[in-house]
């Protein structure tokens, strides 16, 4: 296997074509192999009772524990409920400049705000936070260009408000990968 590629390590059940698309996205957006893989940890040990949450500090130090050196960067895929201590819940956090990072599902879907479900856009926010973390992996800080994928996202609104692209001043930035300007 190619030591340039990106690895997404799913903690958990993950829909095989979902799991496709995000594979696809990073491999655009980043120009770059992707490869899959599970991850076999008890989640339970990283679960706070107190807050019927799982601790995204604990789990991105699994991740980064679980980081191969034939990989450039590995990113662990979730479908639990995230949060680190100053914040009430997160939809994922990355090493700037590291080698891993984590994202979830739990907060991207309608149903979780009182509203319909619509998969593809649920789909959508998870392959925009991938892409996110995985820039925090490479030295991208957050950006204020309004639709660049590096923008911060406090909400699911601010995720449908950029797009899965980097900005032209990112995609210099991030320069040596060649990723995608939009
Ligand atoms: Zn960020
Ligand atoms: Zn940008």
């Amino acid at each position: 296997m190619s030591a340039q590629h990106i690895t997404l390590l799913t903690f958990g059940f993950f829909d095989k074509n979902l799991l496709k698309e995000v594979a696809e996205a990073v491999a655009l957006g980043f120009r770059c192999e992707v490869v899959c893989k599970e991850a076999r940890i008890d989640l339970g040990e990283y679960f706070n009772a107190g807050r019927r949450q799982y601790n995204g500090d604990r789990l991105l130090s699994v991740v980064g524990t679980l980081h191969l050196p034939d990989s450039m960067k590995t990113i662990g895929l979730f479908s639990v409920d995230l949060y680190i201590p100053i914040l009430t819940y997160i939809f994922g956090q990355a090493h700037l400049g590291g080698e891993a990072g984590v994202a979830s599902m739990f907060r991207l879907g309608n149903e979780l705000y009182g509203l319909a479900p619509e998969l593809l856009l649920q789909n959508e926010r998870f392959i925009k936070e991938v892409i996110h973390e995985l820039g925090h992996t490479f030295g991208l800080l957050h950006c204020y260009d309004v639709s660049c994928v590096m923008r911060s996202s406090a909400y699911v609104e601010d995720i449908d408000q950029k797009e899965k692209y980097f900005c032209a001043n990112c995609y210099a930035a991030l320069g040596f990968i060649g990723a995608v300007a939009k």
